[in-house]
């Protein structure tokens, strides 16, 4: 399996990178923060639970997300390899993942960060809203409390793998498709070196 993690602050461009991946490299998507919107249109006990959190842009406590996370492999099948976006997001949920797939004997390849300035977040933070009509990206504070519990609770996770010597960066500013090329030549890195 290959099994990667797509990793940024919000509104880095991992959803639409994530689309591209998961053609380019015959992966399944788990995206935690879209998980949980489907949860919430559903109306599920679940979406219910994580709506006080996303509302206020805070992080859904680590077990509920984790358990999630699991249901969601198991449910998967035969499957080649898995893209994680939008997790994990703590330490504890990198520690839960790393116990997830070693018992598929299948570890995270590697972790890639796509880095954009804060500026550079927040505006297009608020062209999504305009677009997508989420409401975690419409109120300004709501922006500005989700790139705090980023920089407090998620930046400790690209350590996390760095340490785990399965971690790269690639700067995610600029045409999608140069991006998206970067990306590739970071995976095909870790591909080959394992
Ligand atoms: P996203 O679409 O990834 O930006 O996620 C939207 C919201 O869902 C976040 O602001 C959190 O409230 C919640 N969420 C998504 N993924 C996680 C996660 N891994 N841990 C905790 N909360 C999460």
């Amino acid at each position: 399996m290959i099994n990667l993690i797509l990793f940024g602050p919000p509104g880095a461009g991992k959803g639409t990178q994530s689309a591209k991946l998961i053609e380019k490299y015959s992966l399944t998507h788990i995206s935690t923060g879209d998980l949980f919107r489907k949860h919430l249109k559903e109306g599920t006990p679940l979406g219910k639970l994580a709506q006080g959190y996303m509302d206020k842009g805070n992080l859904v406590p680590d077990q509920v997300v984790i358990d999630m996370v699991d249901d969601k492999i198991k449910s998967s099948g035969n499957i080649t390899g898995i893209i994680f976006d939008g997790f994990p997001r703590t330490i504890p949920q990198a520690e839960a993942l790393d116990k997830l797939l070693a018992s598929k004997q299948a570890p995270i390849k590697v972790l890639v960060e796509l880095v954009v300035p804060e500026e550079e977040l927040r505006t297009r933070l608020a062209d999504r809203a305009r677009k997508e009509n989420r409401p975690d990206d419409a109120k300004p504070e709501v922006i500005e409390n989700r790139i705090s519990v980023y920089k407090s609770e998620t930046v400790a996770v690209a350590q996390y793998y760095k340490d785990h010597k399965k971690y790269a960066s690639v700067i995610g500013v600029g045409k999608i498709d140069e991006i998206f090329e970067n990306i590739c030549t970071e995976i095909d890195k870790s591909l080959l070196a394992k």
